[in-house]
């Protein structure tokens, strides 16, 4: 995984066409652009729907659309919290009529489905169809359909570039096809965990029970047997490490779960008695929204973060050089700006062990009022200065992004040491 990662990332310093995840921080390959992608979903979905439509597959069972659209509202009020710029996406979500298929989605821009096998076949409680829709909604979140199709078009252009050497071109229908096979094909594993994390971090917010998650999971692997080709598990393996990895999160999941906050309340939907949805999107954001929407963006938990504040955070990648060196500018520009919540997560988020690396998070953990921690991160600084193959002055590459680590981490040590005497 490492090296297809590691990869990835080359094309993608190569390319220039990285973009920062706006859930995660991890940097993702960016061809195209979010809004083409959500553009070119919106066409993709009515086509679908008209088409169930005409079968008659679209539930309209009042009951069962109320409580799929219950749920989903929800999630997707919290959803907003983490990218308030999803507000203006086209909210909605239909309930399809297929009892043998277990599957869901949520489209780039949130256009939402999920199956009656789903429901039916694996009797789903309301807490996990949360865990279900909350994983689709964060593969939209995270901005997954614009990274896939990235990827498959890089691919596709790297693939005509070597079938066509001739002609020094690269065909756009070539790359365009490749979108479009990119688009069927699964995600990275990457990114089926980011989903993950955000799915149960939005279910406990909305107020469903993260242990869900588990069973959900275990549900869906008990029907490995009777599943079909088209069924979620095809492209999501319910996999051991898939359950303890969720397990992992349930502990930091409960106290959003069982905090008292108020939740954002969600639209009211008039009955027309059909138990058909009007076709106008939801417009979320409304009186009951309105002072969340001004709040900073939430952040999702991160044991990793968590650890941080405790003064225990180890970056241990020392392969992920590319990674880190693709960040530096931006991981300045942080500093510089004073954004020392993002700037720790960034820089965990490369895993990169250097004495810039640690010193930054010195001054995050400062900044953040952790003096105690902020002595351990500078330290730990000070210690890997003093070895050739983990400072960054005289590295390959490496100019310290302008700053001058060992002397900036000693006067912090000094500073620290007379203002927090030990
Ligand atoms: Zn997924």
């Amino acid at each position: 995984m490492r090296s297809h990662g590691f990869a990835l990332l080359c094309l993608c310093v190569l390319l220039t066409a990285c973009a920062t995840n706006p859930m995660t921080g991890r940097s993702q390959l960016m061809l195209v652009s979010e809004k083409s992608v959500i553009a070119q979903s919106k066409l993709a979905y009515n086509n679908l729907v008209s088409g169930l439509e005409k079968n008659s597959k679209v539930n309209a069972n009042p009951i069962v659309v109320g409580r799929v659209q219950t749920i989903t509202d929800k999630l997707v009020a919290q959803a907003i919290r983490y990218r308030p710029d999803s507000e203006q996406w086209e909210w909605s979500v239909k309930v399809i009529d297929e009892p043998d298929t277990i599957n869901a989605f949520c489209m780039p821009g949130g256009k939402m489905a999920i199956y009656t096998g789903l429901i039916d076949k694996l009797k789903a409680t309301d807490d996990e169809i949360a865990q279900v829709m909350g994983h689709e909604i964060g593969h939209a979140l995270a901005n997954h359909g614009a990274e896939k199709m990235s990827v498959g078009m890089a691919s596709g252009i790297v693939m005509t570039a070597l079938g066509s050497s001739r002609q020094n071109r690269v065909q756009p229908e070539m790359a365009q096809f490749a979108a479009l096979v990119a688009w069927q094909l699964p995600n990275s594993r990457e990114a089926e965990s980011e989903a993950d994390k955000i799915g149960i971090e939005l279910a406990a917010r909305a107020g469903y029970n993260p242990d869900a998650a588990v069973s959900l999971w275990k549900k869906m692997m008990e029907a490995t047997g009777q599943q079909s080709r088209f069924d979620l598990l095809s492209t999501h393996p319910a996999s051991p490490k898939r359950m303890d990895d969720l397990a992992e999160l349930v502990p930091y999941m409960r106290p959003l779960y069982a905090s008292t906050e108020t939740r954002p309340s969600v639209p009211v939907r008039v009955d027309d008695g059909k138990g058909k949805e009007s076709d106008e999107p939801v417009v979320f954001g409304g009186s009951s929204l309105v002072s969340t929407g001004k709040d900073k963006p939430l952040k999702l938990v991160s044991p990793v973060f968590e650890k941080f504040k405790l003064g225990m955070a180890e970056l241990g990648c020392e392969a992920c050089v590319v990674q880190f060196q693709y960040k530096k500018s931006r991981l300045r520009e942080l500093y510089d700006r004073k954004e020392w919540d993002t700037l720790a997560r960034e820089v965990l988020e490369t895993d990169y062990p250097q004495d810039m690396t640690y010193f930054y998070l010195g001054v995050s953990a400062e900044g953040l009022g952790l003096p105690a921690m902020a002595r351990i991160y500078y330290s730990r600084a000070a210690e890997l200065t003093q070895n050739s193959r983990t400072r960054c002055k005289g590295a390959l590459l490496d100019d310290c992004a302008g700053l001058d680590v060992p002397q900036a981490a000693e006067s912090a040590l000094a500073r620290l040491q007379q203002e927090w005497p030990d």
